[in-house]
């Protein structure tokens, strides 16, 4: 942590050349101080340029994250909302799951403008990059237990599909269990959101949920091209400010969870089956012991289990362990 790193970013986010010797009048300490502040901003993954007589420069300008904008675009339920936006966090969703056990409030939202060790399920990492990605874990508390939020992780899908619908974002669909794909001109999905839920809390209840949402917003190309799977992002499809794309999403996850709540998923299923890139389609479903089942996907059940006839039957498959491919995808 260095505190200066990000005061020096926010004024680098023009994308312009700032001199060492401007910079350094502007906070009043040395040069030294603003080259050790640039040092641990590439630590933390962030790109500087440094040109001997012109001074440091971020590759493009960069809008952050801002809470007035962010409060606009929620609209009426920002009071809900107990929103904190952080300037380096490992992970939003293990920062948030350590504030959670602490007592944090019902309905916290942390986002990060940078995100260093992103999680994805199964201890797999999320790539994300400052400026590039948007990065966001919410705290919802549930008087039920853990065993009654299995269609959690779908319903949370529904929301964002939503949410980017009413953006203009076209073409965007769910993978079960909720990852948001983008169709692409040859009907190609492609990755543009993830989702990680993990629960706290009794099977019985109460118990609370730390919902962790990572949007890909304009990522460099290398860096979509190194991840495993199609992937893709808003700026191919849209031009959204991602505090406005923040507040939105907050948005509907709040209009969303409160329907979980009192519903379950079962309220939600029609809707995320409209939305699902493999309905009645051929499918592989990537067991945990190497093994691959093939088959059609039938439908979802009510509490979120994917439903897919093969060979052997109509076979259920729970999310955790389990990767679902289109026939002939990576
Ligand atoms: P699967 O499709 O195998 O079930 P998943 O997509 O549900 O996996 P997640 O845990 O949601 O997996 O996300 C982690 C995976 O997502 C990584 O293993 C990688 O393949 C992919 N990934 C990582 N970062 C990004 C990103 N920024 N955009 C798109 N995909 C990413």
């Amino acid at each position: 942590m260095n505190t200066l790193t990000f005061p020096i970013l926010r004024l680098l986010a023009d994308g312009k050349f700032h001199s060492g010797e401007d910079i350094a009048q502007h906070f009043k300490v040395s040069r030294t101080t603003i080259w050790s502040a640039i040092q641990h901003a590439q630590t933390l993954g962030i790109e500087v340029f440094s040109v001997r007589g012109r001074g440091y420069k971020l590759p493009a300008s960069i809008n952050f994250l801002n809470t007035e904008e962010v409060l606009r675009a929620i609209g009426e339920q920002r009071a809900w909302f107990n929103l904190q936006i952080l300037d380096e966090v490992t992970s939003t969703n293990t920062y948030l799951m350590q504030q959670s056990a602490k007592g944090a409030a019902h309905v916290t939202c942390i986002a990060a403008q940078v995100q260093t060790n992103g999680k994805g399920r199964r201890g797999r990492t999320w790539v994300s990059h400052l400026g590039a990605s948007l990065t966001f874990s919410l705290l919802w508390r549930f008087q039920c237990g853990a065993a009654a939020l299995s269609g959690l992780s779908l319903a949370v899908g529904v929301a964002l599909i939503r949410a980017l619908n009413s953006l203009g974002v076209q073409n965007v669909q769910l993978k079960w269990p909720n990852d948001v794909l983008v169709l692409d001109d040859k009907k190609q999905g492609k990755k543009l959101a993830g989702i990680l839920i993990e629960l706290q809390g009794d099977m019985e209840g109460p118990s609370a949920a730390v919902i962790g949402v990572g949007v890909n917003l304009n990522l460099p190309q290398a860096s979509l091209q190194a991840i495993d799977q199609p992937a893709t992002d808003l700026a191919h499809h849209a031009s959204i400010n991602q505090s406005e794309l923040l507040g939105v999403l907050l948005k509907h996850l709040a209009e969303i969870l409160s329907q979980f709540e009192q519903h379950g998923f079962t309220s939600l299923r029609d809707e995320w089956t409209s939305y699902h890139a493999y309905h009645n389609q051929a499918v592989r479903m990537l067991m945990p012991d190497g093994r691959d089942v093939q088959g059609v996907v039938n439908n979802v059940a009510e509490d979120g289990i994917l439903l897919v006839d093969t060979a052997l039957g109509l076979q259920r498959f729970s999310a955790g362990e389990i990767s679902l491919r289109g026939v002939g995808c990576r």
